[in-house]
């Protein structure tokens, strides 16, 4: 079954007993017990609940892999994955992943004796120089936030491979339509589904996908005795949202490409564009290797500074200055305050964040008004 086929139908079968198209909620925290111990598959919500089982079934077929385990957000998938370590184990962690990523492994894993190294993924050999005896997670996101630098996912599955560490992906950037990193051969991977697998903007949670047994049984133990899964309704949301993810994906991308084109012929006014598949991008052939498309987000660096990126954000009208991506609506945001507000300024400006660095969420709008606006929005700032 291809993708689209499947986000609308894999574990979404007519509700039996009503034939209701779309599968009810069901809010019930505990169920009913035939005699003791023989019940149909549930016994209380934390541990299993049909609506999430229809979530984690329908997700796990879209990224390829056999598993799916919801979470009550990306960060909550994230934290449970982290327990699937011991004290004086070694993780080696991209050194631009999502702000909350770092937070976690850095104050709160880093103090219970987890060793966490942060390096530039984009570059496979840092990666083999980085990997100690005591390394048992590499942990990295592709595309990255804010400057969409690209990770061969292969390489990396490569040296994980012989070496027995434990792989995972964020994918949330790419979203499952346009790249599945288990077909490379990783282990695990996690979505924000706040992102662009609901992609309303209107629920927060998160996801992750995986095909081996043993890790499968180690965290569904760890989703019940951690405990941080979604309510049935938001479950409900993600699937109602990942439906028309293949429909949003595509458009987000041609949006975006029309954006780029556009951002790259205002010599005088951008200094530089980032996107995976724009050709001066260092990483462009792996990007178009591992990813069908561009996807949505675009980040570029306005001629000026920090006076001139506010100037031109305060001007936007339909791309709302706003954190989060991957809705329907256009978001534009400033890193360096926002997203990477909890970095030095030494921090940002290592990880290439400077000062006239603006990223956009590109919407499903028209785009025409959206290169309208980014037109408006850059007269006035250069008045
Ligand atoms: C938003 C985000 C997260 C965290 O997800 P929440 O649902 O906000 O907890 C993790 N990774 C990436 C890449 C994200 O964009």
């Amino acid at each position: 079954m291809h993708f689209e086929t499947k986000a609308i139908h894999v574990a979404q079968e007519p509700d039996k007993e009503t034939g209701a198209v779309v599968p009810p909620i069901h809010l019930s925290t505990t169920f009913k017990q035939d005699e003791v111990g023989k019940h149909k598959g549930f016994e209380y919500s934390r541990t299993g609940n049909p609506t999430r089982q229809k979530l984690e079934e329908n997700i796990a077929s879209l990224e390829n892999g056999k598993f799916g385990l919801a979470f009550a957000s990306g960060s909550a998938a994230t934290a449970t994955l982290q327990m699937l370590l011991n004290k004086g184990d070694h993780v080696v962690c991209g050194d631009d992943v999502y702000g909350g990523t770092f937070r976690f492994f850095d104050k709160v894993m880093a103090r219970l004796g987890v060793e966490y190294d942060f390096i530039d993924m984009s570059n496979v050999s840092n990666l083999e120089k980085a990997v100690k005896p005591n390394t048992k997670m590499i942990w990295l996101e592709t595309p990255t936030n804010p400057l969409l630098k690209i990770t061969d996912l292969k390489a990396v599955a490569d040296i994980s491979k012989q070496r027995n560490i434990i792989t995972v992906v964020d994918n949330t950037f790419a979203s499952p339509f346009l790249q599945n990193p288990l077909d490379f051969g990783i282990d695990i991977v996690v979505h924000s589904t706040t992102k662009y697998i609901s992609g309303h903007s209107d629920v927060v949670g998160g996801i992750v996908v995986l095909n081996d047994d043993d890790l499968h049984e180690q965290l569904r133990f760890l989703q019940n005795a951690a405990g941080a899964v979604p309510s049935p309704f938001d479950c409900w949301l993600v699937l109602r949202g990942v439906k028309t993810l293949a429909l949003r994906a595509e458009r987000h991308s041609d949006n975006a490409e029309k954006i780029v084109e556009f951002l790259v012929s205002q010599q005088d006014k951008v200094e530089r564009v980032y996107y995976p598949f724009l050709d001066s991008h260092p990483n462009s052939d792996v990007a178009r290797r591992q990813m069908k498309r561009g996807g949505g987000m675009v980040s570029f660096e306005i001629v000026g500074g920090k006076d001139q990126a506010f100037k031109f954000l305060k001007e936007l009208k339909l791309f709302h200055l706003a954190e989060s991506l991957g809705g329907v609506e256009s978001l534009s945001e400033y890193p360096p305050t926002m997203t990477h507000g909890s970095y030095s300024e030494q921090e940002r400006l290592e990880r290439g964040i400077r000062p006239n660095l603006i990223r956009l969420s590109v919407g499903i709008e028209n785009v025409d008004d959206l290169i309208e606006d980014l037109k408006n929005a850059f007269s006035i700032a250069f008045q």
